[in-house]
């Protein structure tokens, strides 16, 4: 992928966890100049500074929640700030949340369909004039928005909504030269799982060689590449696609 972004800027929403954190250095090594976004401070943060600072270039970090249009005002802001074209936006952030149906709260509601969904209208809406012909958009979607899953109603309410958005939006944006795409990850290995016990961790891995054909979870470098090609001029007539990146689930 090296080379592929050269030149090119490009917002990554929650890039500093798991596949964000994976995208935004992914794309930095392709070559793009990357402005991201968190909530929470920690040296997690501090660490990918300095991991963006050494692969050279104007790279930045910035503190902001996208449910909130101010702090999206300001992470749009920041892209401005660089002086070049804003080539890319990528909506990565996301909250995971398990809930029976029953048991779910408007307030848990709001929470994930806020983050995953109306964070991606707010994100593009205030990109939007920063972006021209030649600009791409990617949103990260799941597997399970077409899939179904349990405790997850809210969830995948959120992210098969990503699609529908993205498909309407090809419409109204391809006479103005920029595309619109989802990237819809399976089950990717992040630091969450890493949390899990090795007992959690063998059954997890027991139930899930069952329903993904290659026998492993991907890794965050796995949505990133599809991400980089997606981003890229490679995938100059690719638009209103949902790519899934799933190990063939
Ligand atoms: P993580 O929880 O590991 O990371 C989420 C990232 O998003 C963090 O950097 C987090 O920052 C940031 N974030 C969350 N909420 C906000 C917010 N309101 N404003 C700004 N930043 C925010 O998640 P994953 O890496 O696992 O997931 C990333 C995306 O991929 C999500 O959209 C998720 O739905 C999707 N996905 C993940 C899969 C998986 O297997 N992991 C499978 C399919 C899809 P902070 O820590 O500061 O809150």
């Amino acid at each position: 992928m090296t080379g592929l972004l050269a030149g090119k800027n490009v917002i990554v929403t929650g890039g500093s966890r798991g596949i964000g954190r994976g995208v935004v250095l992914g794309l930095a090594r392709a070559g793009a100049t990357v402005v991201t976004c968190y909530r929470t401070e920690g040296e997690h943060v501090e660490t990918l500074r300095r991991e963006l600072k050494d692969l050279g270039g104007d790279h930045r970090l910035v503190r902001a929640d996208v449910t909130e249009v101010a702090d999206v005002e300001r992470l749009v802001a920041e892209a401005r700030d660089t002086g070049r074209p804003l080539h890319g936006l990528v909506h990565n952030a996301g909250v995971i949340s398990h809930v029976p149906f029953a048991d779910l709260t408007p307030q848990e509601w709001h929470r994930v369909v806020d983050t995953s969904l109306t964070a991606a209208f707010l994100v593009l809406n205030k990109a939007l004039p920063l972006m021209g012909e030649g600009s791409s958009v990617v949103a990260v979607g799941s597997r399970v928005a077409t899939v179904g899953i349990p405790l997850r109603a809210h969830y995948t309410a959120a992210k098969a909504g990503l699609v529908g958005f993205m498909r309407s939006l090809t419409k109204e944006l391809s006479p103005r030269g920029i595309r619109v795409n989802v990237v819809a990850p399976g089950m990717i290995e992040t630091e969450e799982a890493e949390k899990l016990s090795p007992e959690q961790r063998q059954a997890y891995a027991q139930r899930y060689a069952q329903i993904i054909a290659m026998g492993r979870f991907g890794r965050p470098e796995d949505v990133a590449d599809a991400v980089a090609f997606l981003l890229s001029d490679r995938a100059a007539y690719i638009t209103g696609e949902t790519l899934n990146v799933d190990g063939g689930i």
